[in-house]
């Protein structure tokens, strides 16, 4: 297997050693210290590598990308800001939703057509269907079949069973296939995740036919031959080694794969205002969602897409943290991750939420804890309920500041005393519970309680000891009387009454990127003038059009990307 998560960098070796395939290693090293009138008329100075297609990011959509790129005979440069590859698929369990009649579906007597995918990712009956780009969606239909036999083809590990539906996002008809784990060693599924099953086939198919990953090589511009016009010749990358910029260029495309914006706040709140930095990201720390393509794509004039898929919040967009005293706990961080110390902790896992309520920045309950983990999961949506957590977990919060009330997001308490420890069976230290870097504390008193968790970076708007005492004093009322009266949750059980009292963070988690920037049916960028920008592709979370969950609609946009860039009209 190519490399793994081994010390950072590209070395000449990795350069060359497995680019002989087409003179691919040949056609870098040529393009070192190259000027060209494209260079110089977008103001780069010197092109230092040169390739026919140059991808961003090395996810569910970069390697896609790369890999067909390759294929159809194309020099091709990946360049990934991680020390690793994958991104969030690696991380992901991988569960796919394509269909379309698959040899999957076939083989478990499963009718599905190229129609009833585009029908069903069309339905206007559906908050997550409706807005979706329909020449997106039709594209994404009819390839398929077609990605679904490449992926096989070129190893990716499909799990053998009947697929599942996925009735959260409208689709009906049953095409969730699963993958197999890559591997049982650590260094290669990253957190023994099913993601690897998809991610290191096609590494190792990138790889051995020659295609260049460059790690820890961060995308900072897109260079277009004008500011906002022409064609687009290249990028501007920053060697995360060594500080230094690398210019290059791409004599095709530039394929952006930046994985969607949900860890910049910058672009987030482009979407909804509410989401300001304090939120953290479902597969961070491992990789971000780093909105870069978003960023420099309308730098040069691109469009967004489809933004209020974005903001309509639903299904995985954001969910209750799954596990609470750690800052990442969408999904469980394994102490045997090699990024486990980038994590901090596995958090622990809230059985009943009558074991702990929830409160806001300022010490105040502010929701039913018993509700959901997410918008519009489970058979009945469950979408009303969460869409109203949501808005208050991240609006309940009112501040005095310089004599004007001012409402504020900050972060979410699970607060809970010893006996619900007992209960739960929770393990109240780390590795379970991230005490050093401030995301899980205890308190002999609740003001002592109150006094600690204010040392957490994001508290900006400090609790007040007397507000967190009277709202516990609040809540242990309610369970005398059997009734919730500020929000109803259903007969509240156990008062908050033995020390130690304990604060775990239990903060809104962001996930899915819904929205990004305008594509055609190639996923070809669309500029703000509704014209295609020659030379530019997005695909993956960056890209608008279909408000799917996961890896599906990456690999299918990567795919097709590619192969328009390099034969037209895919
Ligand atoms: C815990 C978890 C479980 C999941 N489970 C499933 C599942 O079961 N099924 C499913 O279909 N989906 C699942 N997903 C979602 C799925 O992983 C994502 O939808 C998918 O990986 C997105 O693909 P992408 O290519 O857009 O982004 P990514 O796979 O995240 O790849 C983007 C890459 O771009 C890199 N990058 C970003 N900015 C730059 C830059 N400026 N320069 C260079 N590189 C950059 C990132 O480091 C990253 O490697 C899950 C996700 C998580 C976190």
């Amino acid at each position: 297997m190519a490399r793994k998560s081994k010390p950072p960098g590209i070395s000449r070796r990795d350069l060359i050693a497995k680019g002989g395939a087409a003179g691919v290693g040949a056609a870098a090293l040529s393009g070192a210290g190259v000027e060209d009138a494209a260079a110089a008329q977008a103001g780069v100075p010197r092109w230092d590598r040169t390739a026919d297609i140059v991808v961003v990011g090395s996810g569910a959509a970069g390697l896609p990308a790369a890999v067909r790129a390759r294929d159809l005979g194309a020099s091709v440069i990946v360049v990934e800001e991680n020390t690793d590859v994958g991104g969030h698929a690696i991380i992901s369990n991988a569960i796919t939703n394509l269909g379309g009649g698959n040899a999957m579906q076939k083989k478990y007597g499963i009718q599905d057509t190229a129609d009833d995918v585009y029908m069903e990712y069309t339905r206007p009956d559906h908050p997550m269907t409706r807005y979706n780009d329909r020449a997106v969606v039709r594209s994404f239909a009819d390839h398929n079949v077609e990605v679904y036999d490449y992926m096989v083809s070129k190893g990716v590990m499909f799990r053998d069973g009947r697929p599942a539906n996925a009735q959260g996002e409208g689709s009906t008809t049953p095409r969730r296939i699963a993958m197999n784990l890559y591997s049982s060693d650590f260094a290669e599924t990253i957190n023994g995740t099913a993601g690897s099953g998809l991610i290191r086939p096609l590494e190792k198919a990138a790889r051995d036919g020659g295609v260049q990953i460059l790690l820890e090589t961060r995308m900072v511009r897109i260079v277009r031959e004008q500011p906002t016009s022409g064609r687009v010749v290249g990028i501007v990358c920053t060697d995360l080694k060594t500080n230094k910029t690398i210019n290059i260029r791409a004599r095709r495309a530039v394929i952006a794969c930046t994985g969607g914006s949900a860890s910049n706040p910058v672009v987030r709140t482009i979407y909804d205002s509410r989401l300001t930095e304090e939120y953290q990201v479902g597969c961070e720390p491992y990789s971000r969602q780093s909105g870069d393509a978003e960023q420099q794509g309308m730098a040069i004039g691109a469009s967004l897409g489809s933004t209020n898929a974005q903001a309509n919040e639903m299904y995985l967009a954001q969910q209750k943290t799954a596990f609470i005293g750690c800052r990442y706990g969408y999904a469980r961080w394994d102490p045997r991750s090699p990024y486990f110390s980038r994590a901090g902790a596995s958090g622990i896992a809230v059985a009943d939420y009558q074991d702990a309520i929830l409160v806001n920045t300022v010490g105040n309950r502010f929701y039913d804890e018993t509700v959901g983990m997410r918008l519009g999961a489970g058979s009945d949506g469950g979408w009303t309920p969460m869409y109203h957590y949501f808005a208050a977990a991240m609006a309940s919060a009112v501040k005095v500041i310089d004599g004007r009330k001012q409402r504020v997001g900050g972060p979410i308490w699970a607060i809970f005393d010893e006996d619900a420890v007992a209960r739960e069976e929770w393990k109240v230290e780390p590795p379970f519970v991230d005490v050093a870097n401030g995301y899980f504390f205890s308190g002999a008193t609740l003001a002592e309680l109150a006094r600690n968790l204010n040392r957490n970076a994001w508290m900006k708007h400090p609790m007040e000891p007397a507000a967190l005492e009277a709202t516990v004093a609040r809540y242990n009322s309610f369970v005398d009387a059997g009734k919730d009266a500020d929000f109803g949750k259903p007969a509240p059980k156990y008062k908050i009454q033995k020390p130690r009292f304990y604060a775990a963070w239990a903060t809104p988690i962001l996930h899915d990127t819904y929205a990004g920037l305008r594509v055609d049916g190639r996923w070809n960028v669309i500029d703000v003038f509704g014209k295609p920008i020659p030379g530019f592709y997005c695909a993956g979370e960056s890209a608008s059009g279909i408000t799917q969950h996961g890896v599906a609609r990456c690999m299918v946009g990567g795919y097709v990307a590619a192969t328009d860039a390099l034969r037209g009209r895919a």
